[in-house]
């Protein structure tokens, strides 16, 4: 580039118009609102998407909020329900069950971790279980749902919420959104990525009916093919299967259950050699198996799936193949991955779209001009490594804890953890405190449901509660659980607050 020329980048190419390639169209088209800058998707609907991905975390709700879109708007365009948390079944050992929230339990006092409090009062012989501490537990567990409180008055009334969306409409309409924005849209096949002689940046894509486009940024959102970032410049993929035995999922559409309401929880229940999803949208329900291929056929998988669908299907079962892991380097030269193309890992927690969402926001906060300074680019590389690998190792520790006894278990339950788990584990065991990370996507509530659920409680309670009066321990927890269990009877439940919200969207 001629050093008299505007450095500033002009044309931004997303290639991929699937979840990722059109939050980050309609993020930037918000995001750049009024400066000079073209944005082009081009997308081919003889590939299409995935197709996947109806569970979120709390995360999303910002996102859409951030371009001016409200709850209700994003729920009826995506025929979505609410979701509190997601629900174990079967996974600690045959028939337990326990919920995920999205929020806290009980009230910290003096500074001390609530679940202290609440072990001690168990080395009483207390049973109460540590969920009727924690109101999004609670609700969840009672099919209830309602706006959370805008101003809490404890740490009591807090959780939060997220959605089970039909991807496919989100992807529609953020598309609306972006084309609204000024996004332009090219439906035809990328046949070859052209790079530049001198230095190896992205020139520009040769399209299958022989157009030519040129850009100056591009963001590789092709999904598990990778066509830029992989195939073209080469980044390679970090393998996890080591510690993540999953590789292939059936995923299937089906009728929501006949006369039941729909569940504000992702359901996800272990199977013999992996896990099953259930996901209620409105309009129908998103069921799969995730499971390793090395431990079940897919004659096996098919067997254990169809059966337990959340109602009939609607669709025929698709089988994906998938390798967890992350791409080496999500950032090379001035090309950006966002989505599949930059790793993957399995939607135990639903946490793909969120890294997407936060993706995007690393990318806008380290916007480059057209030289995309290496500083920026390490800076991006890392943050996105470091994130995913916070998130790998929350996703193994549900392995690691499972009590269950079929071989892929046992061994999921035998293999080494990466040592920053390991280190977490450890120290929660000694002293019943959370080791947290920068860039660490769960808080220390999420931790401590997973540890809970699984039964591995800390050797001993903090000293501080250790002498604490039982009478008056017990008093106060008392309290928390009368109030958390008022709150739940007082609610609706989640069948009439969707119903109530389609009276308002109707009105
Ligand atoms: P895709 O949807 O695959 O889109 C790729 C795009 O690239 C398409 O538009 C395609 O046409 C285009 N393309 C590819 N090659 C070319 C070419 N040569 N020329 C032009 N265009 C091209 N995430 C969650 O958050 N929650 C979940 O519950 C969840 N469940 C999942 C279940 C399974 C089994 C799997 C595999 C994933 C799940 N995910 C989930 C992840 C989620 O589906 C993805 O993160 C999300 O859909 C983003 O996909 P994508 O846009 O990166 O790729």
């Amino acid at each position: 580039m001629d050093a008299t020329e505007d450095p500033r980048i002009r044309n931004v190419v997303i290639v991929g118009g699937g979840t990722a390639g059109w939050m980050a169209a309609a993020a930037l088209v918000q995001h750049f609102r009024g400066a000079p800058l073209t944005i082009t998707v081009v997308e081919s609907s003889e590939i299409g998407t995935i197709g996947v991905g109806e569970a979120t975390i709390p995360t999303i709700r910002r996102f859409y909020a951030q371009l001016g879109m409200s709850d209700a708007e994003v729920m009826q365009a995506t025929q979505a329900t609410c979701k509190l948390g997601i629900r174990f079944q079967d996974w600690t050992r045959p028939g337990s069950d326990f919920i995920h929230p999205f929020g806290l339990y009980g009230q910290d006092l003096r500074g001390i971790g609530f679940h202290n409090y609440w072990m001690r009062l168990r080395e009483d012989g207390d049973q109460t279980p540590l969920a009727a501490f924690s109101l999004g537990a609670s609700l969840a567990q009672a099919g209830r749902f309602t706006l959370p409180s805008r101003n809490p008055p404890s740490s009591l009334s807090v959780f939060d919420w997220a959605l089970h969306l039909d991807a496919s409409l989100f992807a529609q309409h953020l598309r609306k959104y972006a084309e609204a924005g000024g996004c332009l849209r090219i439906d035809a096949k990328v046949r070859k990525v052209e790079l530049r002689a001198d230095d190896g940046f992205i020139r520009g894509l040769v399209l299958e009916d022989g157009r030519e486009i040129e850009g100056d940024l591009f963001i590789d959102c092709t999904g598990f093919r990778a066509l830029l970032i992989g195939e073209t410049l080469g980044s390679g993929y970090e393998d996890w299967g080591d510690w993540l035995p999953c590789d292939a999922a059936f995923a299937v559409q089906s009728e929501n259950a006949p006369d039941t309401d729909p569940p504000a929880f992702t359901r996800v229940t272990a199977r013999s050699a992996g896990w099953q999803w259930g996901i209620p949208l409105r309009h129908r329900a998103g069921n799969g198996l995730v499971f390793s291929s090395r431990h079940m056929t897919d004659d096996q998988a098919l067997d254990e799936l169809m059966p337990r669908l959340m109602g009939r299907p609607i669709t025929e079962p698709r089988r994906i193949a998938f390798r967890p892991g992350r791409r080496r380097e999500t950032w090379v030269r001035n090309c950006v991955s966002l989505g599949l193309s930059a790793g993957f890992l399995e939607p135990l927690e639903s946490t793909s779209i969120a890294l997407i969402e936060n993706g995007i926001e690393r990318l806008k906060q380290l916007f480059p001009d057209r030289h995309c300074a290496q500083p920026v680019i390490d800076e991006f590389n890392d943050q996105s490594a470091r994130e995913m690998e916070r998130v790998r190792d929350f996703i193994i520790l549900h392995y690691k804890l499972n009590g269950r006894d079929e071989p892929f278990w046992r061994e999921c339950r035998d293999r080494p953890i990466p040592d920053a788990l390991a280190r977490k584990v450890a120290l929660w065991k000694a002293r019943g405190q959370f080791v947290r990370y920068r860039w660490e996507m769960f808080h220390p509530a999420s931790w401590l449901a997973i540890y809970d659920g699984f039964e591995l409680w800390p050797d001993a309670v903090d000293p501080a509660v250790a002498d604490l009066d039982p009478a008056a321990l017990a008093r106060s927890l008392g309290e928390m659980k009368t109030a958390v269990a008022r709150t739940v009877a007082e609610t609706p439940t989640h069948a009439q607050f969707l119903a109530a919200l389609d009276r308002s969207l109707a009105a």
